[in-house]
């Protein structure tokens, strides 16, 4: 079969770090990391396993993170490389085991974490638990190290013609559900379990830093999860505010303006003796969707004394970062990654399953807006390059079309 596949090197990767943000071509380029060739057609290790045929699998920002070697080396242990990337997948069962219970032709999402489970392994605490996300055991057993489909060797993710998928990471796609809201389920799903992490308070003043896929799936995660909140969000093109607002954003800032957003949050502006504006007052949460420097400072810098901070935009290393804020404050700084199963509502409910119901329930939120950019796997250098300069290409999600070829197309959010 075709497929994408990204392929490690150290000198590549010390390459990119050094290089790659004055010539963004060493990555989307010949000398990248990722090629467009034959892979092995995936074999089911078992009964219950399922040969799925991608439909659309996005491209997120820790692919393009592991592509151009922004990631933190700290997380390379726990991936095997090299590897058919997509982690966000919404595919059709081709083949499936005798223990799978849905038939071929059945659309699903696909659930990327690896358990222990998939390991021929009893599960540790975290699988337990129903967070694989989490495994502690995600290097041990039958599989190559991994924690997510698309960064372990053995098991092809979405960027291909057919990947692997284990019974249990299938979730049916209700019919009548277009692709590009399933291929979305998966950063929803982030969104959504950032949010059940510290979840808000009636009428509470949030703050959302960032209007990418994963802070304008925050938008969403409040509105489909019902929570009444005013939301500010800080975007930083014209159709990142516009599909804000159509999110459900209540007012929607360029990061230069915060401070004036903080004021209308009840928040008083102090001059230190050098070096930007702090406060007393802010937000009472604030999702920091970025991870960047700025990001981070604005979201430490913006939280009310006793406010939260959730980490949903993979903040890698980080220099100088000013922890003042966090003790000064009584801040509480909050990590968020992956989903699983979630106690809401007197219930236990998988992520996924939460967001198909949540989506089929608000058929008003034009979630799938979100989705700018369709791409053939052999047009993958185009895409590369339209995820590495958002701004030139208006790229919000971006999906590679595994099963199709035809020419790439390009939506934005004024269309439709
Ligand atoms: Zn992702
Ligand atoms: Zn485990």
């Amino acid at each position: 079969m075709k497929a994408l596949v990204y392929r490690l090197s150290l000198p590549r990767v010390v390459l990119a770090k050094l290089l790659a943000h004055r010539w963004p071509w060493l990555v989307y380029g010949p000398a990248g990391a990722v090629v467009y060739t034959d892979w092995p057609d995936p074999v089911p290790p078992g009964e219950d396993w399922a040969v799925v045929a991608p439909r659309l699998a996005g491209l997120c920002g820790s692919d393009i993170g592991v592509i151009a070697a922004h990631t933190s080396p700290s997380a390379s242990p726990f991936s095997s490389f090299p590897a058919v990337l997509g982690h966000e997948v919404v595919g059709v069962i081709a083949q499936g085991g005798a223990r799978v219970p849905w038939p071929a032709g059945t659309r699903v999402v696909v659930d990327p974490s690896i358990s222990c489970t998939m390991r021929g392994l009893p599960p540790c605490p975290q699988c337990q638990r129903g967070f694989p996300y989490l495994c502690q055991r995600c290097t041990d057993g039958t599989l190559s190290p991994g924690f997510l489909v698309g960064f372990c060797r053995d098991l092809p993710g979405g960027w291909a013609q057919r990947m692997l998928a284990h019974a249990s990471q299938l979730h049916p796609v209700p019919d009548g559900m277009s692709d590009e809201r399933a291929v979305l389920v998966e950063p929803l799903a982030i969104a959504v379990h950032g949010v059940l992490r510290r979840p808000p308070a009636a009428g509470a003043r949030i703050l959302v830093i960032g209007a990418g896929t994963i802070g304008l799936s925050t938008v969403a995660a409040l509105r489909l999860l019902g929570y009444d909140a005013h939301v500010t969000v800080a975007a930083r093109h014209g159709m990142q505010a516009r599909l804000a607002r159509e999110l459900g954003a209540s007012r929607v800032v360029s990061p230069a303006d915060l401070g004036r957003a903080a004021a209308e949050a009840g928040a008083r502006a102090f001059r230190p003796l050098i070096g930007r504006a702090v406060y007393r007052g802010g937000f009472d949460l604030v999702y920091d969707c970025v991870g960047t420097r700025r990001s981070l400072d604005d979201a430490l810098r913006l939280a009310r004394e006793g406010g939260t901070v959730v980490l949903l935009g993979a903040a890698g290393e980080i220099p100088k970062i000013d922890w003042t804020f966090v003790w000064m404050r009584e801040l509480e700084v909050v990590g968020a990654v992956g989903y699983g199963l979630e106690r809401v509502g007197g219930r236990t409910v998988h992520t996924f399953d939460l967001v198909l119901e949540a989506l089929a329930a608000h058929p008003e939120l034009p979630v799938e807006r979100m989705v700018t950019h369709r791409f053939p796997l052999h047009r993958y250098r185009e895409a590369l390059q339209a995820a590495l300069d958002r701004r030139a290409s208006g790229a919000i999600k971006i999906v590679f079309t595994p099963n199709e070829g035809g020419a790439p197309t390009v939506s934005t959010p004024r269309d439709g």
